[in-house]
């Protein structure tokens, strides 16, 4: 394909796709490097998903120093990631941020925050570090499709919804499609690169919330079990293809979340995959049946003239109870407990060990943190995040098909291939 490079607007060294976190590093490192660079945004200001991150704080990265360890947490794609991580560090992070006045603190699990607690600050430094290295930026203009030499193998330029552009060096950091109804984010741009011979995993909720079927879960709506063990089993309860995880969990009116559920949600899918999951919840996980059975005798014994409606506080954790309640029928909740059955005592113990549910999907992509999907990375030459099928085109962030759990690893991935592509571009 001929075509001149007047046709397609102005000539920029290097054109960025998308002002999230990913392409304002991309861009600001490529202009330090005093390349003419264009950056362009459909939202009308750059960083409007980084602005609402960690829930207005921003885990900004995840502290680990030992870059291995950090690299195994983006599972099938850590060998990829070993050349843009020994370009880009988690300190060279870290110290990019302080450098600009965004004094880092770290909370448990290595989750790193600004010290001023917010993702605001976060964003204006990115926003500054764009505009004080000179990228010229086109708000408000989505890009609609790219030119391309399919010869050479290599991008022209871009048609947006306002006027044309060409370079010579071009980054797509357009991120994933979670939270869409929120920051407008949308995989389409990455839908692009299928032509080109791409492959690009379809957009999957990942970090995500789940859904579940029983009333009594969205009853207690709000309540927060702070050390339980949740298993998960597939639709035949087979146990080759069940796992557990221990931690805090908080239920909801849809269902449950909470870091433990959301960093579960990528193994549940898997078993959502062959129909609805049941869940059952170990409200005592460091206790064994029997010395339960006894706690629970010797509450019973205590209180012998009472309702058990009245007693089940004394031995189920706090905001659990009428859950629990709500798995006994009338009668029993009525009975007097020192005419309660060894049977019936027994099976509410058994309740306590093994609380079940059903969990029928996850809450989508609007409730999604990330989304799976996106660029298969083994066409990713990721020494310079360069495509392999389009040679002078590089990719950033969550355009690249990279599951990872929360805690700082989707920020951090960000600065790193945002680096790289904006050092080799
Ligand atoms: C609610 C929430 C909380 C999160 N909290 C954290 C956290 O605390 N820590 C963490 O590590 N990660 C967090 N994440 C994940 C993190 O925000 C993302 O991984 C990160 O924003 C991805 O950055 P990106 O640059 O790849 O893409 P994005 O941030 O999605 O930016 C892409 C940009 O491209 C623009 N764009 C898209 N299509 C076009 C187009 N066709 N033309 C022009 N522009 C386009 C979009 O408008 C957007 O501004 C959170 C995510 C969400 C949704």
């Amino acid at each position: 394909m001929s075509t001149d490079r007047e046709s397609l607007g102005r000539h920029y060294d290097v054109i960025v796709i998308g002002g999230g976190p990913s392409g304002m590093m991309a861009a600001g490192v490529a202009a330090q490097r005093g390349k003419r660079v264009l950056l362009v945004e459909k939202n009308k200001q750059l960083g409007k998903k980084l602005s609402v991150t960690g829930g207005g704080r921003c885990n900004i990265l995840n502290a680990e120093t030992d870059t291995k360890k950090l690299i195994e947490n983006y599972g099938d794609a850590a060998k990829y990631l070993y050349s843009p991580f020994s370009q880009h560090s988690m300190q060279d992070s870290w110290d990019f941020f302080e450098k600009r006045g965004v004094p880092i603190v770290v909370e448990a699990r290595k989750r790193a925050f600004p010290e001023s607690q917010k993702a605001e600050d976060v964003t204006q430094a990115m926003r500054s570090f764009v505009t004080k290295n000179g990228v010229t930026l086109k708000l408000g203009t989505r890009l609609k499709e790219f030119v391309v030499d399919e010869e050479e193998k290599k991008v022209l330029g871009i048609k947006t919804t306002d006027e044309s552009f060409s370079a010579d060096s071009f980054i797509l950091a357009t991120g994933g499609s979670a939270r869409a109804a929120e920051t407008g984010a949308t995989s389409e741009s990455v839908e692009l690169l299928k032509q080109y011979g791409h492959t690009v995993h379809e957009p999957n909720p990942n970090i995500v919330p789940l859904k579940v079927e029983d009333q009594w879960v969205k009853d207690i709506s709000g309540v927060t079990l702070s050390f339980m063990k949740i298993t998960f089993w597939d639709h035949k309860y087979s146990k080759e293809t069940k796992f557990s995880r221990t931690g805090k969990i908080l239920f909801t009116h849809f269902g449950l979340s909470g870091p433990l559920i959301l960093n579960a949600a990528h193994e549940v899918k898997k078993l959502l995959a062959k129909g609805q999951v049941h869940a059952t919840i170990d409200m005592y996980p460091d206790t064994e049946v029997g010395t339960l059975r006894n706690r629970v005798l010797e509450v019973f014994n205590l209180h012998k003239n009472k309702e058990l409606r009245n007693v089940l506080k004394e031995f189920v954790p706090a905001g659990m109870d009428s859950a629990v309640a709500a798995q006994c029928d009338e009668e029993l909740l009525a009975t007097r407990v020192h005419s309660v059955t060894k049977e019936d005592r027994n099976d509410l113990v058994d309740r306590l060990k093994a609380m079940p549910m059903t969990v029928f999907g996850t809450m989508g992509l609007d409730w999604a943190v990330i989304s799976d999907g996106g660029v298969d990375l083994s066409e990713v030459d990721t020494k310079t995040m360069a495509s392999k099928k389009l040679t002078n085109l590089h990719f950033t962030g969550d355009v690249l098909n990279i599951n990872r759990p929360s805690g700082g690893f989707s920020l951090q991935l960000c600065w790193t291939t945002g680096h790289v592509a904006g050092s080799h571009c």
